[in-house]
């Protein structure tokens, strides 16, 4: 089956108030256990490689054809969106969409505006001619953004139109204050300018940094129009709690599989749980 779109996915999330996951791969065993799990509960899926880590994966065109085969090997129906998350460059960009992959994000947030707009749109461009669609963010998610550690900086209104405007983008991440990795403190949601951004942007939002965020949160942010959330850090320490009992329990055994299959099983169960939270369960 051919990969699907965001677009594709977000339109109906949005305006039925759910949200679709975005589950990021660290390894092989996560496009089973993410893909298993979608299947498992009906639910459109995100699966997505961050830039950071694609020489670690196997480079762009291995990972189409891993998650590719593992779709067909596990006999996948429900939709799936094969997503670059944080997108450094427009050359990675370029190349994730000529490799396969169904949509991007391009992360210009570091840029000024109008560099970040000027940069966006040659992606939206070259998205475009090829069915592929494509998130963008303003402001600044705290925490380590894929190797930038930063504060949280709020996207404003006026930026989030231009930025929606001028480049034709499907799905919009703005920064309104969650942090990637583990939260210190209680995450501080700005709630009031959300219902803002969504109401003007009139383009489904995206929540980067979602593991730690209450679920009430969640919740709340979801009916305010985030069609998109991406989860990270839960599935990788579920995975890490997993392997550290599989090593604690038998100390002498060294195969990889006895170790790191209970771990796909616990990512797998990560999945599912977001996916009824998020309202994505039976949405297929
Ligand atoms: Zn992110």
């Amino acid at each position: 089956m051919a990969f699907v779109t965001l677009k594709d996915v977000l339109i109906k999330a949005r305006a039925e108030h759910y949200a679709v996951g975005q589950f990021n791969i660290n390894s092989v065993q996560w496009i089973e256990a993410i893909l298993k799990a979608a299947q498992l509960n009906q639910s459109p899926v995100i699966v997505a490689a961050s830039d950071r880590l694609i020489d670690f994966l196997g480079g762009f065109d291995w990972i189409v054809l891993a998650v590719k085969e593992t779709m067909s090997r596990l006999e996948i129906t429900v939709p799936v969106v094969l997503h670059l998350d944080h997108g450094q460059s427009v050359e990675s960009c370029l190349a994730a969409i000529d490799a396969g992959f169904s949509s991007v994000m391009f992360d210009g947030s570091h840029e000024s505006l109008s560099d970040n707009i000027r940069l966006t749109k040659i992606v939206t461009d070259y998205a475009k001619k090829n069915g592929v669609s494509v998130e963008a963010e303003v402001g600044t998610v705290g925490g380590n953004e894929d190797g930038l550690i930063s504060g949280i900086q709020y996207a404003g209104l006026a930026d989030c139109l231009r930025l929606v405007q001028e480049t034709g983008i499907d799905a919009l991440a703005a920064a309104l204050g969650s942090v990637h990795g583990e939260y210190v403190g209680k995450p501080q949601l700005g709630f009031t300018e959300m219902a803002e951004i969504a109401e003007e942007c009139r383009i489904p939002l995206v929540l980067h940094g979602a593991s730690g965020i209450p679920e009430a949160d969640l919740t709340k942010a979801i009916q305010l129009g985030h069609a998109k959330i991406n989860i990270n850090t839960e599935a990788n320490q579920a995975w890490f709690q997993s392997l550290k009992e599989s090593l604690a329990s038998a100390p002498k055994n060294h195969e990889p599989r006895l170790l790191l299959a209970p771990a796909t099983v616990a990512i797998s169960d990560v999945v599912s749980e977001k996916i009824r939270l998020f309202g994505s369960a039976g949405k297929a």
